[in-house]
């Protein structure tokens, strides 16, 4: 199960400082130093776990906690809170839709990390609040990845905007005259993805965005993936600039380590989570709810 051994070792520390009664600074500092370990090995970005577990400790150090009569339950409570506002803090961030006209939503990633999978999971998750989504099929160069997108696409109940023998820019543009004249409220490019980072995939990004006006690009990121899944954020985000992530496949064997590092390092938050293969499978992501998961 996802996060089990982080969670398994930060309770192995909590459980220690419990057991301690009152507790002296050097205990605080030798839980922290567990605490830091714990999360290096769920693949943490190692600033963001130094960083965390300073601002723990010096928080754990004020009086409040020392001279309280449940020093340990009160840090548990610093390190949920503390673990929430890592990852963005009791308000979950969420796509915003506009009122009137079209929302374009582009998502993008690399190859495998679930992309065209969210592409149709997000078209039935607005279908079901009574949106009326169009999926459009921007990654041409895969003749197997448009015949995907009409699979899931129609299992999600979404129509597959297709065009042949133009490029995705041109595509993306005619898709949204197309939703403007038929009503579809919301446009959700589904675009190539690599295997790695390249530069023709960053361009190609980029001049979809110079030819339509994207509302949200959300970045579809494998969360066992852990801080490579982290360092392909920022690379996307400096080269394309992305407004969300979409952290998938969070229901498998993850460590945690893309979920807590990503904000931090990219200043951009998660907006939604796959927790499964079905279309069904896809939650809006709220940080306490994640950091009360990891600390089980
Ligand atoms: P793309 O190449 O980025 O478009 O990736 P796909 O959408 O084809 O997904 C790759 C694989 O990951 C497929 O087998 C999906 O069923 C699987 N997948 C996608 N999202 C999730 C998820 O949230 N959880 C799990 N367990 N599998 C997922």
């Amino acid at each position: 199960m996802a996060f089990e051994s982080l969670t398994d070792r930060l309770a192995g520390v909590f459980k220690k400082l419990r057991g301690h009664g009152k507790l002296s600074e050097a205990d605080i500092k030798a839980a922290m130093r567990e605490v830091r370990m714990a999360l290096l090995e769920a693949d943490v970005n190692y600033k963001v776990a130094k960083d965390f577990c300073a601002k723990v400790s010096e928080r754990a150090m004020g009086q409040e906690v020392m001279e309280s009569l449940t020093p340990a339950q009160q840090v548990v409570k610093i390190v949920n809170e503390e673990l929430t506002a890592l990852m963005g803090g009791e308000e979950a961030a969420r796509v915003q839709l506009k009122s009137k006209g079209q929302t374009v939503l582009m998502l993008c990633g690399l190859q495998g990390n679930g992309k065209t999978t969210h592409a149709a999971k997000l078209a039935k998750y607005y279908i079901k609040q009574g949106h009326h989504p169009l999926l459009v099929a921007c990654d041409i160069y895969r003749p197997a990845a448009i015949e995907q997108l009409k699979v899931v696409g129609g299992q999600a109940g979404a129509p597959v905007f297709v065009l042949e023998g133009e490029k995705p820019p041109v595509i993306a543009q005619k898709a949204l005259s197309y939703a403007r004249d038929r009503g579809y409220d919301i446009v959700i490019l589904d675009t190539a993805g690599r295997l790695q980072i390249d530069d023709v995939l960053m361009q190609e990004l980029v001049q979809i965005k110079e030819r339509v006006e994207v509302d949200e690009t959300l970045l579809v990121v494998d969360a066992m993936a852990g801080q490579d899944a982290v360092n392909v954020a920022r690379t996307f985000h400096e080269k394309v600039g992305i407004d969300g992530i979409i952290l998938t496949k969070t229901d498998g064997d993850t460590r945690g380590g893309a979920a807590l590092s990503v904000l931090a390092v990219t200043g951009k938050p998660i907006k939604f989570q796959g927790v499964g293969e079905k279309l069904d499978d896809l939650e809006v992501f709220h940080p306490a709810r994640m950091a009360s998961r990891i600390l089980g």
